[in-house]
């Protein structure tokens, strides 16, 4: 199973989510920090460094003495990383995304590739979890090959969870692509309901099934809420605002460890994604699972469904 764990927009919880989750996923699960431009992931799982892999892309270098500047090259390439200049061509490695399509077009054969490091792919252990992380140099504008590196290293029949990237952009589509379900981690703001939309609207288009976790409830309103019940959108669970969740956030310590009434909220959450990645259920699916404050009596199935309006 690949589950991956998304978010519209940064700060809602995704991490939290994510490690905690693989906390309490299996004995041997993988990790995959696909948010590469600020893995944080190993803030929360501290543990023994493996390995550390260097990760490049091949970019076209172009040999003058061959080059005649014709300009095939440029007009090829759709991201501006290759443009002739007098008489011969300038290459921008930035801006590559290693596609050889100019090398393939050059009637002269003066392209040939060479390799250009992004940035590198770390692994560590920590208990049940294999935290695989990329790290994209500074600098370095592509991360979508570096996420694809980091996806290498799922391993075929273990569990692994995909932490994306925040937003809907090209780097969280390289990140849930391939998943087998998604976590959309949102807030009950008007913010979180503006975000959580494009989400929605991005894992329908890739045709993935996906469930809702709503963090910090209590903060904001119930537009989430409504929305996801207008829409037959499960919400997985829902995480209080809890100050002590902040505070153990704020130490680097999963909230399944500090505060060990929460462990059994995530294995709920674990429980309803397997239900649904195993026998196939769609995003209309729905089972409701309340992680409360300790305080707060939790509500059974039934009576979430009344209580969001679902039918
Ligand atoms: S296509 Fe080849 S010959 Fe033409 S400008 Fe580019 S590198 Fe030079
Ligand atoms: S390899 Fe692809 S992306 Fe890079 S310069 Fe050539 S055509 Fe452009």
């Amino acid at each position: 199973m690949i589950l991956a764990i998304a978010s519209g927009k940064g700060g809602t919880g995704k991490t939290t989510v994510s490690v905690n989750l693989a906390r309490v996923l299996g004995p041997d699960v993988r990790l995959l920090d696909c948010d590469v431009e600020e893995p944080n992931d190993h803030l929360f799982l501290k543990g023994n460094p493996r390995r550390e892999d260097i990760v490049a892309i091949p970019v076209p270098q172009v040999d003058e003495s061959l080059c005649d500047g014709c300009g095939e090259c440029g007009r090829f390439c759709e991201y501006h990383a290759i443009v002739s200049f007098g008489a011969t061509a300038l290459v921008f490695p930035e801006m590559c995304h290693g596609c050889g399509g100019c090398l393939k077009v050059c009637p002269k054969k003066a392209i040939r590739e060479t390799g250009h490091r992004i940035g590198v792919v770390e692994t560590l252990e920590s208990g049940n979890v294999t935290l695989v992380q990329g790290r994209l140099d500074v600098g370095a504008a592509m991360s979508p090959p570096l996420i694809r590196a980091v996806k290498a290293r799922l391993k075929s029949g273990l569990p692994a969870i995909l932490d994306a990237p925040p937003g809907t952009s090209c780097p969280v589509i390289s990140t849930i692509r391939g998943a087998d379900f998604v976590v959309l981690v949102t807030e009950p703001t008007p913010f979180g309901l503006h975000d959580l939309r494009l989400a929605v609207d991005m894992v329908r288009e890739l045709r993935i099934p996906f469930g809702v976790v709503v963090n910090r409830v209590g903060i904001g309103d119930d537009r989430v809420h409504v929305f996801c019940g207008h829409e037959g959108i499960p919400i997985l669970l829902e995480i209080p605002d809890d100050r002590r969740i902040a505070e153990a956030y704020s130490r680097g310590e999963l909230i399944v460890e500090a505060l060990p009434e929460y462990v059994a909220h995530f294995e709920r959450l674990r429980e309803a994604v397997l239900e649904r990645t195993s026998t196939g259920l769609d995003d209309a699916g729905g089972v409701a699972t309340r992680a409360a404050a300790p305080h707060a009596p939790l509500r059974n199935a039934e009576e979430e469904r009344d209580g969001h309006g679902r039918p």
